[in-house]
């Protein structure tokens, strides 16, 4: 478990740079948190680490999924990232998504924005999940919490 507290953005992007260095292909991080909080923020650290281009990084309004190569050498080959915020989350709006097929490529790290319980439907078993919970202080500083790794759907 990590705590970490942080007054910039650049600061969080750090705290996710520090994660990445734990990850491997295959792993799940769940991001928690309100509107603002910085979880798109900490997606760009991660994909900054893992030889992406932080700049691709967005809070896309209409798109759900992004997928950003990477070129770490551990083999993680690319960052699915979505934002499920928008959907309901039912299991059949995941699907229409292609959710199945991008939890379960076993060259990705997969990162979600509010994850939908419907999401546990298709998390391989043997998945590595991590959840990342970030709060506002009174400030611009946030609370990050990182716990995991989880197994499959018993998420930590
Ligand atoms: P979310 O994806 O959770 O809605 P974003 O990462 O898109 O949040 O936005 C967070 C906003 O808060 C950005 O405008 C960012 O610049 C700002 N911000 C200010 N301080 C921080 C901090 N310590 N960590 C992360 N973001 C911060
Ligand atoms: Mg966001």
């Amino acid at each position: 478990m990590t705590d970490a507290h942080t007054t910039t953005p650049g600061q969080t992007e750090d705290v996710a740079r520090h994660l990445a260095a734990s990850l491997a292909a295959g792993d799940i991080v769940l991001l928690l948190g309100d509107l603002a909080a910085g979880k798109t923020t900490f997606v760009r650290g991660l994909v900054d680490a893992l030889g992406g281009d932080p700049d691709e990084v967005s809070s896309p309004t209409f798109v759900l999924v992004q997928t950003y190569p990477a070129t770490s050498p551990t083999g993680i080959a690319r960052v699915h990232h979505l934002d499920l915020y928008r959907l309901e989350g039912t299991v059949r709006d995941l699907r229409a998504l292609g959710v199945e097929e991008l939890v379960n490529d076993p060259q990705a790290v997969v990162a979600v924005e509010w994850p939908k319980d419907a999401l546990a439907t298709w998390l391989p078993q043997d998945a590595r999940t991590w959840v990342v919970r970030i709060e506002a202080d009174d400030g611009s500083g946030r609370w990050i919490r990182i716990t995991g790794p989880g197994n499959g759907t018993n998420t930590p």
